[in-house]
C-alpha cells in the first residue's frame, strides 16, 4: 500500500487538490452500497454520493450487469450517421419523465459539457433567428456550471477562476435570490430582460451546489421564469446536481409550474457510475436549427457522444429510479433528515440548517464568511474521516447528500458524526 501511495505521488495529478496539501490520499479497494473499503481495511461512509454523482450506492450489482451486457453487445460507434437502441430509449424514456416542454435529446460527456453545450444551443437558437441583439447570458451570483471555459463564464467570479478572468466572455450575474433578497434579485433580473438582449438565464434550480448548498424558494424561481419568458429569454435549468431524485423530486424544476426551455443532466444520471452528460430542449428551440439552410447546424460534438455503456448504465439507474423501492427510500430520507434538521437547532455554533429533498446543509456560525477556504475545512473534513465518515464540507458548510441506498443505521451514524462536529 506505502509504493501504491509513493507511486501516486509520483505519477497523478488530482483534481481541486492544492499540490503540496498534507491531505493524504486514501487509496480505495473497493466499494459497496454506501461504504467505501480503503486499502488498509477502514470502511467510509459516502454521504455525499463521491462528488453527488452516487444515486443507488456503489458496485451496484444490477447496473454492473447492465453495463457487462452492453459491453460484449455494443461498447461504442460513432453518433454522428448511426445510432442505437440504449441512446433511443434513454432519450425516449427520459422525455417521459423530464418537465412536459423538453421534446429532444443532445448528448455530451459530463455536466460542464452539457452547460457549454446548453449555452451554445440557446446563443445560437437566436443567431438562427437572425435576432442578433439577443447575445447576453445572465447567471446567479455564486453559481457553479462546470469547469470549461464557457461554463465558468457562466460561473461565480471567484478565486478558482481567477487565472482565466481575462479570457472569460461576460455574463451578467443577479443577486442569489434566496431570503430577503429575492426581491432585488427579481428587480435586478426583470431590468436586464427588459432589455431584450438577453438570450439566455441559466441557473441551479432551487439548490447552488458549489455555493455551499445555497437554497431558494420555487415560488421565487417561478418568477424568475415568468419574467424570462414574458420577454423572450431561453431558460436553461442547470439540473447535473439537482436532477434525479436529490430535491425529493425526479428533476428540481418539476418544484416549479413554469419550466425551463433547455435543460441540463449529468452526475446521477448514471448513477453515478459513468460519466454522461446531456442538454435537452424544447420543440421550439430545436425547431430554429430545423432548417435548410446547413449553415444553421448545430456543429458541436465529441468523440465520445452517445456512448452506449454510459446509455446503457443510465437505462438502468433509471430503472431503479422509477422503483417503488427507490421511491420510497427518497422520502425516508427526507423524513430522517427532516427529523435531524430539528435536532440540529440546539447544536450550539449551527446555524442556517436548510434541507431540499434528500439534500441537508447546515453552516458553522463563524464570523468569517462562508467560503471554500475557510480555516476550518481540512479540520473538520479529516475528522470526519477518522470517524468513518466522508463529508466534505464546503467552507464551513457541512451537509449531506447521500446515495438513497443509505440505510438508517448509515443515517445516524453520519448524523452522529455531525453532532460530534458541532460540540467539538
Ligand atoms: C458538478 C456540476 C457541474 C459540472 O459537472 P462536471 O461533470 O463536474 O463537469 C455543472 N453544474 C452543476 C450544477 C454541477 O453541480
Amino acid at each position: 500500500m506505502q509504493s501504491l501511495l509513493a507511486k501516486d505521488k509520483q505519477y497523478v495529478w488530482h483534481p481541486f487538490t492544492p499540490q503540496k496539501s498534507t491531505l493524504e490520499m486514501l487509496p480505495v479497494k473497493r466499494a459497496k452500497g454506501c461504504v467505501i473499503e480503503l486499502e488498509d481495511g477502514r470502511k467510509i461512509i459516502d454521504a455525499i454520493s463521491s462528488w453527488w454523482v452516487n444515486t443507488h450506492g456503489h458496485s451496484n450489482e444490477y447496473i454492473a450487469d447492465a453495463l457487462s451486457k452492453q459491453a460484449r453487445t455494443l461498447e461504442h460507434v460513432i453518433f454522428a450517421g448511426f445510432t442505437h437502441e440504449p441512446a433511443i430509449t434513454l432519450s425516449e424514456r427520459l422525455i417521459n419523465i423530464l418537465p412536459s416542454k423538453q421534446a429532444k435529446v443532445f448528448f455530451s460527456d459530463n455536466g460542464s459539457t452539457s452547460t457549454e453545450v446548453a449555452m451554445k444551443m440557446a446563443l445560437q437558437y437566436f443567431w438562427n433567428k437572425q435576432e442578433k441583439n439577443r447575445k447576453k447570458i445572465v447567471a446567479i451570483d455564486g453559481s457553479y456550471h462546470g469547469d470549461t471555459f464557457g461554463a465558468m463564464s457562466a460561473g461565480d467570479r471567484n478565486a478558482f477562476s481567477a487565472p482565466f478572468a481575462p479570457y472569460l466572455f461576460d455574463v451578467s450575474f443577479i443577486p442569489f435570490p434566496g431570503g430577503d433578497q429575492a426581491n432585488t434579485a427579481i428587480e435586478a433580473f426583470e431590468a436586464l430582460a427588459k432589455t431584450g438582449e438577453v438570450a439566455a438565464f441559466i441557473y441551479e434550480p432551487l439548490v447552488q451546489g458549489s455555493a455551499g448548498m445555497r437554497m431558494y424558494t420555487p415560488e421565487t424561481l417561478n418568477t424568475l421564469i415568468k419574467i424570462a419568458h414574458k420577454y423572450g429569454v431561453l431558460c436553461i435549468a442547470d439540473e447535473v446536481m439537482t436532477g434525479f431524485g436529490r430535491t425529493g423530486k425526479y428533476f428540481s424544476s418539476l418544484h416549479m409550474e413554469e419550466q425551463p426551455d433547455i435543460m441540463c443532466l449529468s452526475k446521477g444520471l448514471t448513477g453515478g457510475t459513468m460519466a454522461l452528460g446531456l442538454t435537452t430542449c424544447t420543440q421550439e428551440v430545436y425547431e430554429a436549427y430545423l432548417v435548410d439552410d446547413i449553415m444553421k447546424t448545430f456543429f458541436h460534438g465529441h468523440s465520445f457522444t452517445g456512448n452506449p455503456l454510459a446509455c446503457a448504465v443510465a437505462n438502468a439507474s433509471l430503472d431503479l429510479l422509477l422503483s417503488e423501492e427507490c421511491q420510497s427510500n427518497l422520502r425516508r430520507i427526507e423524513e430522517r433528515h427532516a427529523a435531524f434538521a430539528e435536532k440540529a437547532k440546539g447544536f450550539k455554533n449551527a446555524c442556517n440548517i436548510r434541507q431540499r429533498g434528500t439534500i441537508l446543509a447546515l453552516d458553522f456560525d463563524t464570523q468569517e464568511e462562508s467560503s471554500y477556504f475557510n480555516q476550518k475545512r481540512d479540520f473538520l473534513y479529516e475528522t470526519c474521516i477518522s470517524k468513518g465518515v466522508l463529508l466534505r464540507p464546503l467552507g464551513n458548510v457541512i451537509y449531506v447528500l447521500p446515495p438513497y441506498v443509505i440505510t438508517d443505521e448509515e443515517l445516524e451514524q453520519v448524523y452522529g458524526v455531525i453532532e460530534h462536529l458541532f460540540n467539538l
